[in-house]
């Protein structure tokens, strides 16, 4: 039977594939189809797992010294118990059997449920015992993969084959760095229960260039494996078990999508400026050195956002060390070809969590908790590491250093402190880089931007993260999609705050760039003109689409018609304003 979700828009386009569900925990553990036939086999290695766990658990039981306190006694008896219940390895194999997913992913579906069944139970106690069986699923699990590393089974988490072209993603929720490790692999679409338009996940989904809705809620539930769907990038709709009639409208839309890229390519040799001539930069924002290149052929004319700390959330790797960075680093600067690389020092913490493989401490994951600069400083080791590696790769090119999230002047201070520190180590090494490097800020804290001249008077440039300080200053997560309703980048106190830092920098003559997803949305483009933005930093599949809307725009125009704009405070003021800007 037919019938669609809803959720928030985060890529556009239309995408038509079959369904691969993805549970959370399934993101750390192999996760692939087995070969017809294999079923059997791949049963009995969970089968097999389950005994090494039980024999485990006595081995623990009775080795236990008799001055153990009681509950740890009681604590075995408890894991032997659930893994002896028949009902926790039942649909595992029932879904290894029919639908041929490999062991590990079969029981991270289960153990997904049965939490969630959990996670509705109002009795404490009974709560608690959620925890015993994700405990004793995840005995399970390294028994499984113990049998990887004997040789049992090599395969490594989705493996380039494990998802035919025409996948699509569903998952409950995806972390940033795991949507990453997507990019590596072909598919067209995803759909996650969670979300927000500007969590991180949904920044690399767009990287991407794919359709994706986030904040479908329940989708994860609702959509089976296998399920035909269409994805409405651009409305956030999923129409689950498409009929035909809706599948031929759909591959017409997906039709003249292809046309109007293709159209769109005319753009990119053309000069950018608006229509009365007012030049503007536009500038790309990266996740991964290779980027750099696409962004290159579309016309970027720098890197105005390295986002350096995606070299940091790998799960399976030891943090890279100085070496590796500037390896990095210097690709970009070299891929770039002398043009400017904005690159951002570390920004961990809130939806960006560190790799597991790194042992040191960790940052929570409140967006108003230890992210950011204020993490680094926290880590002056790791932070110094970083800067030598970017002020390496500045003898090579134009790599700047940028920092995220500043709002007190203490923390100015020390991050300058710091990075003469590494200048001076750096000089005592004999290494090369460029005594001169440009250092800016980004502001993305309605602190640092009511204190705006502390900045000017500090930094060379500035650059505003509107995806924080919409978050900052309407008390909203960006990536809860509870709230993803009052993410409103219209609200009068954004563009007025927005106006103001515009206003501020170029009185000063300071650069100032927007590298939030505002400047990315063509739908914007005339409003941030007429804010006085002239140069924009966003990810590069947005770059020919806000070139055509620069092309056509009409700055001074655009400037009479803001103060209307900014005054309005009544939504229907707002709303006529806004109409006649565009008009
Ligand atoms: C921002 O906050 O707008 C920004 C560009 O940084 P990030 O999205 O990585 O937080
Ligand atoms: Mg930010």
């Amino acid at each position: 039977m037919t019938f669609s979700l809803h959720g928030i828009p985060v890529s556009k386009g239309i995408a038509i594939g079959k369904a691969v569900l993805i549970s959370r925990a399934a993101l750390e553990v192999s996760h692939y189809l087995i070969e017809v036939g294999k079923e059997e086999v791949e049963a009995q290695k969970l089968l097999d797992a389950f005994e090494q766990v039980r024999l485990e658990l006595a081995q623990l039981r009775e080795g236990l010294p008799k001055d153990a306190p009681q509950e740890m006694a009681a604590f075995l008896d408890v894991h032997g118990m659930i893994l002896a219940d028949p009902a926790l390895a039942q649909k595992p194999l029932k879904l290894i059997r029919t639908q041929r997913l490999n062991a590990a992913w079969a029981l991270t579906t289960e153990l997904n449920d049965l939490l969630e069944q959990f996670a509705e139970i109002e009795d404490a106690y009974l709560k608690e015992r959620a925890n015993d069986i994700r405990q004793v699923a995840e005995r399970v699990l390294k028994a499984l993969h113990s049998q990887k590393k004997e040789g049992i089974d090599d395969s490594d988490f989705l493996s380039p084959g494990d998802i035919g072209a025409d996948a699509i993603i569903v998952a409950h929720d995806i972390a940033p760095h795991d949507m990453l490790r997507f990019k590596e692999r072909a598919f067209t679409g995803f759909v996650t229960d969670l979300g927000g338009k500007t969590s991180h996940t949904a920044i690399v989904a767009r990287s991407m260039e794919i359709p994706a809705v986030v904040g479908v809620r329940h989708a994860s539930e609702m959509i089976r494996h296998g399920d035909w769907l269409v994805i409405d990038g651009e409305h956030g709709v999923v129409v689950v078990a498409p009929d035909e009639q809706l599948l031929s409208e759909y591959r017409l839309l997906q039709k003249k999508a292809v046309e109007e890229t293709r159209k769109l390519q005319e753009l990119k040799h053309s000069r950018t400026a608006t229509a009365d001539n007012v030049a503007i930069e536009l500038l790309a924002n990266i996740e991964l050195p290779e980027d750099a290149t696409q962004a290159v052929e579309l016309g970027a004319i720098g890197v105005g956002l390295f986002r350096s700390e995606f070299l940091f959330m790998d799960r399976h790797q030891a943090l890279p060390d100085e070496e590796k960075q500037y390896q990095e680093y210097r690709r970009v600067v070299d891929l770039m070809h002398g043009l400017p690389v904005n690159i951002r020092t570390i920004d961990v913490g809130a939806d960006k969590a560190l790799g597991a493989g790194s042992d040191i401490s960790q940052t929570g994951t409140s967006p108003l908790g230890l992210r950011a600069i204020r993490w680094s400083l926290t880590e002056p080791e790791i932070f110094l590491t970083q800067l030598r590696a970017i002020l390496r790769a500045s003898a090579y090119g134009q790599a700047r250093i940028m920092i995220p999230m500043l709002a007190h002047v203490r923390e100015i201070d020390e991050t300058l402190r710091l990075i003469e520190k590494a200048k001076q180590q750096l000089h005592q090494r004999g290494q090369a880089f460029n005594p001169n490097i440009q250092v800016g800020a980004m502001i993305e804290i309605p602190a640092a931007a009511l204190v705006l001249p502390l900045f000017i008077n500090r930094f060379d440039f500035l650059s505003i993260g509107t995806n924080d300080l919409i978050q900052y200053t309407l008390a909203i997560d960006r990536a809860d999609h509870a709230v993803a309703h009052l993410y409103d980048p219209y609200h009068p106190a954004i563009l007025n705050l927005l106006f103001n830092i515009i206003d501020q920098a170029k009185r000063a003559n300071i650069p100032v760039a927007v590298c939030g997803e505002m400047a990315g949305d063509p739908a914007m483009t005339k409003l941030l003109l007429g804010l006085g933005l002239t140069d924009f930093s966003m990810h590069f599949s947005q770059l020919l689409l806000v070139k055509r809307e620069i092309l056509k725009a009409d700055v001074s125009l655009l400037r009479k018609r803001i103060p209307a704009v900014l005054q309005a405070i009544e939504p229907e003021e707002q709303a006529q304003a806004l109409e006649r800007l565009l008009s």
